[in-house]
This record gives C-alpha cells, structure tokens and sequence, in this order.
C-alpha cells in the first residue's frame, strides 16, 4: 500500500453547473476515487492508471451510460429456433449492447491489460466496477464473471483446454472473444447447493453433463463453470465436482446447452439470466471429479475461492449504484427549486446528501481495502482480512445500493418514479446485488463462519488497531475515542458469540455483521483523514469520518443491549406470525 502526496482539488463541484450526470466524465467528478487510487495503486503506476481511468470515466459517464438506458428498453431476446425451424438457443442482442459490449471488452480490464502486457492492480480493476456499474450494473456481472472464469481455467484447466480457452478470453479484441459465466443455482436452490441433481457422466474418456440449472446469467457466454455430481460421487456438498462447458464442443458443433427461457426480471436487463439444460454436455473438469473426498480437489471450494471474488465485486457494484445515486441527487436538487429555495439548500436535503456522500466513503473505503488484499499469497494476516471483508463490503455495499437509489428516486419527487429518469432503474438494478453471490442472510453466516473458521475477527481488530495507533491528530480524539468503544464492543460481542448456542450465534448474525462493518468504516475513514490532515491541511475527510461514526457508531447506545440470550423472537415467533393466542406468562421478563 502507498500513500502519496496529491494536492487537494482547488476547485469545488458546483453541481448547478451539469444540466445532467450523462455527458461528464465520471472519474474526473469523483475526488474521493481519485484519492483512493492514489492510495492503493502503486507509485509506478499511478500515472498510468490516471490515463485509463480518464478514459473509463468519459466512457461510463457518456456513450456507456446513453446506451444502458436503451438496453434496459431493448433486453436481450431469445431466438429458440432459425427460420427453419432448427433449435439455436440463440440469444439476439440490440445493436446498443453489442456496441456496449465491444467497449466494455477493449477498453476495460480485459483489452488495457493484454494492450498493456501487464498485470493490472486489483484495486483498478475495482476502480473499473465501481465506474462501470454507475451506468450498467448488468454487465459489471458478464465481465465479472468473465474473469473469474478465466481465472478458474487459468489454474485448473487440463492444458489442452486451456490452449483452446485462454486465448478467446485474453484477447484484447472483441471479435473473437470469450465471455464467461457460472451456473450453480438449480430450481431446488442457490444458497444450500447440497441438493444439486446435475450428473456428470464418463464417455470415452470426456465428460458429458445432464442436469437443469435455474439462473444462469450472462447465458450466451462461451466459457462456462459449473458443478455437477459425477455419478456414484457422494451425496451433498462433498460430492460436487466443479467442470467447464464450452459453447461448442471440441469438433465445432454447438454443445449440449438448451436455453428454456429468458428470466422476465425486475432489474438488471443487460444480462441476460435464463433457465437451461445441460443435454449430453462437453464438459472438462476443473477440479478432480473422482478425488470427492480430497478437500483440495474438491469442486465446491474451487467455485467458492471465485465466489468471494465476485461477492466484492458486487460489494462494488453496490457501491457504484450508490455514488449514481448521489450524482443524480445533487444535480437535481441544484436545479430544483421548492419553497422558493434550490432544494439542496433546504436543511433535510443538505442532510440527505452529506449523509449519502458520508456512507458512499464509508463503504468506498471497505471495498477498495478488501481489492488491495484480494489474491495477496504468503501473507496470513492480509488472507484472514481479506475473508472478512469481503462479506463485510457485500452486506454494506449490496444494501447501501439499494438504500440510496431508494433515495435518489425521492430526492426527484414524482419525477424519480418515472422510467424516463435514470433512478428508477437504478433502483430496479440494485435489488439484485443483495441477493447475488449469496443473499445478505447468506453474507452475514459467512462473517460467522470467517470468525470460527479462520479467527477472521482477530485480523480485523489487528488492522482497526492499526488505524487507531496511526492517528494523532486532536482534531480526530473524538471520533478515535468512539471506535475505541466500538471495538471493545466489538470483542464483547465476540466473547458472548463463542459462546452462545447455534440458533442465538444466527439470531444476532446481523447485527454483528453490521456493527463489525461500520467498525470497519470508520476505521478506514479515520486513517484517510489523518493522512489528508496530514498531506493537505484539510479537515474535509475529517468531518466525513465524524458525521460517520456519529450515525452509526455512537448513537445507538452500543450494540450490547440487543445482542442477548433472549430468544423470545424464536419463541414466540409462532404466535406472532400465525397469530396464535398468547398466555401473558409466556412474555419474557422486561419491556
Ligand atoms: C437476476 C439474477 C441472476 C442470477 N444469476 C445467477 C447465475 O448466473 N448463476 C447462479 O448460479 N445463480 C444465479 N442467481 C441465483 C442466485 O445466486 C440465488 O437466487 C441466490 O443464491 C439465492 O438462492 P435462492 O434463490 O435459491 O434462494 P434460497 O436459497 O431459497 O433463499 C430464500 C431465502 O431464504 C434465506 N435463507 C436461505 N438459507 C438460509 C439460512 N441458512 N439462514 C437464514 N436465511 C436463509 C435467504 O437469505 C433468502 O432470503 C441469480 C439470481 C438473480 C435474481
């Protein structure tokens, strides 16, 4: 990690100056990325990286952002047969997203990485999300995907495979090119995958799959992950092996992948998720299909170590939704007038924006620490840190998306309702990332697990620590004087969590998530403001910290009071939900 001097920006954003957040280069309008790249890219590298993010920030916030909102008008459609009459599963997309598509391919990641002959920073990649799912969430998810599928190949690919897939997905050209997807929800569930019935079967050597799975995005992909149970593997999670199914067989012909039908969804239209078949599929495996019992072999953690990949990837996306969600607030409320006053200069909305920016650095914070950690080897410490806080960032950031494109849709009154505006898609995308790679339930079980697994919580506290000890400044005691609090409520929850029963430790799973989260953030937010004091003399990262820890740290009287051994929520559950009648005897003791 490096922190480097920069200049703070002389000039302030005058948002009544934009007729509109379509048309402005979103990279350059966002002070607070650019600082967090200046903090985690490489010196060397730095240069560089400001080159191709101006470059990604005129795409995001021009001709890509334009054409999301015809995407979203024009979703991708499935062609089940040629005019005659053959089977194709062909998907049929508007020209828009082709062009989308081709953009995204060549002058993201993929095509600035093979041009370049470098290894890109991870947290540019991040840089690269949070910009690109301010305009089209839906394909942050294709191209997310995409890597992680490469990645997948990379390592575990037989050779021969991997010379016939690497080059499509590493090309810098679109033409020509391989996307990537991973189907592991089957119609009987995503979250508990023991149940899944697709079979994997041995054929003259091959493999060849036939199963159903339910939600499977980015569907026209070429390079598909994806588990199935090799027949006489073991039953549940143990049995799954983890296999690649190309878009066409090792001859040319198409292979065994029947499209059933598209998902009508809420959100998120870019991509298209459908229902399919797995019909005598090719397929390659990617970890050992006969070694079930050998941990390191086996399919579901192969498909899990991509999994967290893609959770902070959609940590960012969340992210991204909310820092649109922001633009599109301050410009409308600049140009709005209610009362005889702009609306930003009405005290509730002055306190909806600074409460939106405030959490929108909060979680920039979290999301770009967990990238600067992500795929770190040899270092114990940073790999605990990094398990946990990729669920940390997801449950913020997935919900944060959510919570502030509800807000940016009120902030433009009637208006935000409407689907000529951006909010009302915004809103429509953002519900998905609560619910993608893991539902929030799902995320907040996985920090419970990080802890008794992998002591995730003591790297976690060792790095809040870090942050404390690195802040002096006495324009900073009181928010240092509130996350020393936090933290020992922190360990408290901690200790009673090791010991409490298993339905109590899931009960108050939420809320040690939530609270171990903001911890997190404030932490974060504290050392950015002791190095901008430091580096700059401003107290603006200062104030953001303060309004941060004041909302969700010090106003609620810590989060003891409601994390007990009190189980009336399972007790009485029944006669609350079903309305049973209840004797006042079964009410526990106290308000
Ligand atoms: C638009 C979209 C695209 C998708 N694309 C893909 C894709 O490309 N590939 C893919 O594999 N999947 C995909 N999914 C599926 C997604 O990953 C699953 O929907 C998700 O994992 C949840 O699984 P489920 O729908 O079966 O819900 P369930 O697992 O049935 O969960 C239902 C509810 O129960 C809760 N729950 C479940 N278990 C517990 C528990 N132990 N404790 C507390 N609460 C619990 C959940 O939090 C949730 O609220 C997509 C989903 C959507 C909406």
């Amino acid at each position: 990690m490096t922190t480097q001097t920069r200049k703070p920006d002389a000039e302030a954003i005058d948002y009544s100056a934009y007729d509109s957040a379509v048309g402005l280069n979103w990279y350059s309008i966002d002070p607070n990325l650019r600082g967090l790249v200046d903090r985690y890219v490489p010196a060397a590298d730095r240069d560089w990286a400001e080159a191709v993010l101006q470059r990604w920030g005129e795409l995001c916030g021009g001709p890509i952002a334009s054409r999301a909102e015809t995407i979203d008008k024009n979703p991708p459609q499935l062609q089940h047969y040629d005019p005659w009459g053959k089977e194709v599963s062909r998907i049929v997309h508007h020209p828009d997203a082709i062009a989308q598509k081709k953009d995204i391919w060549e002058e993201g990641p993929r095509g600035v990485e093979a041009r370049a002959a470098r290894a890109i920073p991870t947290v540019l990649g991040s840089a690269w999300s949070y910009l690109l799912s301010q305009s089209d969430t839906g394909m942050v998810c294709a191209t997310g995907m995409t890597g992680g599928v490469e990645s997948l190949v990379e390592r575990y690919a037989p050779p021969e495979v991997r010379e016939r897939v690497l080059p499509h997905m590493q090309t810098p050209e679109f033409e020509g090119s391989w996307d990537g997807a991973m189907f592991m929800t089957e119609i009987r569930g995503g979250s508990d995958l023991a149940s899944s019935e697709t079979v994997a079967r041995r054929d003259n050597g091959g493999w060849r799959l036939n199963g159903s799975k339910w939600f499977c995005s980015n569907v026209d992909a070429r390079a598909i992950a994806t588990l199935a149970r090799p027949e006489g593997a073991a039953d549940g999670l143990r049995g799954l092996a983890l296999f690649l199914v190309p878009g066409e067989r090792a001859d040319g012909s198409p292979n065994g992948i029947r499209i059933k039908r598209l998902k009508d969804k809420l959100g998120t239209k870019s991509v298209p998720t459908a229902e399919i078949d797995f019909v005598e599929a090719e397929a390659y495996p990617l970890s050992n299909p006969q070694a079930a019992s050998d941990s390191e072999s086996r399919g579901l953690n192969r498909m899990m170590s991509m999994v967290n990949g893609s959770r902070l990837g959609v940590a960012t996306m969340g992210l991204g939704i909310m820092r649109r969600s922001f633009l599109e607030s301050a410009i409308y409320a600049a140009h709005r007038t209610a009362f005889g006053r702009r609306l930003d200069e009405h005290p509730l909305v002055r306190e909806t924006l600074v409460n939106m920016v405030t959490a929108i650095e909060g979680v920039s914070a979290m999301c770009f620490e967990a990238s600067s950690l992500a795929g770190m080897t040899g270092d114990e410490q940073g790999r605990r840190l990094y398990r946990i806080l990729v669920p940390l960032a997801k449950f913020r950031g997935a919900r944060g998306g959510l919570e502030q494109a509800s807000q940016a849709v009120e902030m433009l009154g009637g208006n935000g309702y409407i689907e000529t505006w951006p909010t009302a898609r915004q809103l429509r995308d953002a519900q998905c990332h609560t619910i993608w790679e893991g539902t929030e339930n799902i995320i907040c079980l996985d920090v419970l697990r990080a802890m008794a697994r992998d002591n995730a919580h003591d790297a976690l506290l060792d790095r809040v620590d870090k942050s404390l000890a690195g802040s002096q400044s006495a324009a900073l005691g009181g928010v240092r004087d509130v996350i020393a609090q936090a933290r020992r409520d922190a360990q408290e929850i901690i200790a009673f969590l090791a010991k409490a029963p298993d339905d109590i430790r899931q009960l108050h799973a939420r809320r040690v998530t939530a609270w171990l989260s903001d911890l997190t953030q404030a932490s974060l937010l504290l050392e950015a403001a002791e190095n901008e004091l430091k580096t700059s003399g401003s107290a603006r990262k200062a104030a953001v910290a303060r309004f941060f820890v004041r909302e969700r740290l010090a106003s609620s009287g810590g989060p003891m009071h409601a994390i007990t051994e009190d189980r009336s929520v399972l007790d009485l559950f029944e006669a609350i939900t079903r309305y049973q009648p209840l004797a006042p005897e079964a009410l526990p003791a106290g308000a």
